[in-house]
């Protein structure tokens, strides 16, 4: 169906324009950053803001938690290069691919299953606080776009909220005055739960980010990284597809961004589907992002179309693969 020679062709003849077309106004792509080594890339690459900033980083390989006054200094950096786009920083996510070792947790505890997000907050609140507090402090831009990730309904929310009015409270006590600069909060889409509990968190937040690897490993059940389970773990499982849609379609009722920020969005392969269903702004890795845009470029001006319905009659990984082997 698609005309590949003719795809090669326009991106390399597009590849180091500006991102300005009207496809990608209507589109964002943004970029996802782990490490600091890839702050550069904000300067580089014309993106939409950062989508992801994993915040883990500041927390590993180390054996006390980072300070205010240290977190305050790299936030700050990477809010300033960006001063005029949206940075979108997630708080600290702890899970079993991402443990600091001074949290303690009781020998035996599932970190994929309970201690994750709110949950930890509530384990190890200071911890939470002090990142709060740096990141109100670095934010004298205003495009802090704080993130809270595992969030499955309300009470997660205002477990992280409550934390964050903690974080004020604390600064006003310092003489910070933080009273003129604006933030805007939002969630990680990342359990079944929070996918069906949508249109209620978009009552409250500002914006979400679909965390699509989690999604799936909970809708799947079967862990993500692990080789012993890998058949299992299929990126594209038409399961996935259904909670994309239902997220992306909520998001259009409320007016609010969706951001699919998981690995699926580096697939160029995926994209004539995802904005089939209604996705319209991705963050990918920088080593990802020219793929990406010369294939939003060029889906702009090629009128191939997918069959939706098609996929969502599929049952199985086969099917599944199949399925792109014919349409793609
Ligand atoms: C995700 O779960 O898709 C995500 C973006 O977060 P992480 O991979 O850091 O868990
Ligand atoms: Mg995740």
């Amino acid at each position: 169906m698609r005309n590949r020679e003719k795809k090669t062709y326009f991106c390399e003849v597009r590849k180091a324009l500006p991102l300005s077309t009207k496809t990608e106004k209507r589109i964002k792509l943004k970029l996802n950053i782990s490490t600091p080594g890839e702050f550069n890339f904000v300067r580089e690459l014309p993106h939409d803001g950062v989508g992801l900033l994993r915040t883990e980083f500041l927390f590993m390989g180390r054996n006390l938690p980072p300070a205010e006054e240290e977190q305050y200094r790299m936030y700050k950096r990477i809010l300033h290069e960006n001063r005029k786009k949206p940075v979108v920083v997630r708080v600290l996510d702890i899970g079993s691919d991402k443990r600091p070792s001074y949290f303690k947790i009781p020998e035996g505890t599932n970190l994929d299953l309970g201690l994750r997000g709110a949950m930890a907050v509530e384990k190890f609140p200071h911890i939470y606080l002090a990142q709060m507090k740096a990141l109100l402090r670095a934010n004298v831009s205003s495009n802090l776009h704080l993130l809270y990730p595992m969030v499955s309904d309300l009470n997660d929310l205002e477990t992280f909220r409550n934390v964050l009015s903690e974080a004020k409270k604390a600064l006003e006590k310092d003489n910070i005055n933080i009273a003129g600069v604006k933030i805007k909060e939002g969630v990680m889409i990342e359990t079944p739960a929070a996918a069906m509990m949508i249109d209620i968190l978009l009552e409250e937040i500002d914006f979400v980010n679909i965390g699509s690897n989690d999604l799936l490993q909970y809708t799947l059940a079967t862990s993500r990284g692990n080789t012993q389970v890998e058949g299992r773990y299929h990126i594209m499982h038409p399961a996935l597809l259904k909670f994309l849609e239902r997220i992306a379609r909520e998001g259009k009722k409320s007016g609010k961004e969706v951001c699919l920020c998981g690995e699926i969005a580096s697939f160029e392969e995926f994209y004539p589907l995802l904005l089939e269903i209604g996705i319209k702004s991705f963050s990918v890795a920088a080593s990802k992002f020219s793929d990406i845009k010369c294939e939003l470029l060029y889906l702009q001006q090629s009128r191939d179309k997918i069959p939706v319905a098609e996929f969502y009659k599929l049952g199985s990984k086969e099917q599944v693969d199949e399925y792109f082997r014919r349409f793609m």
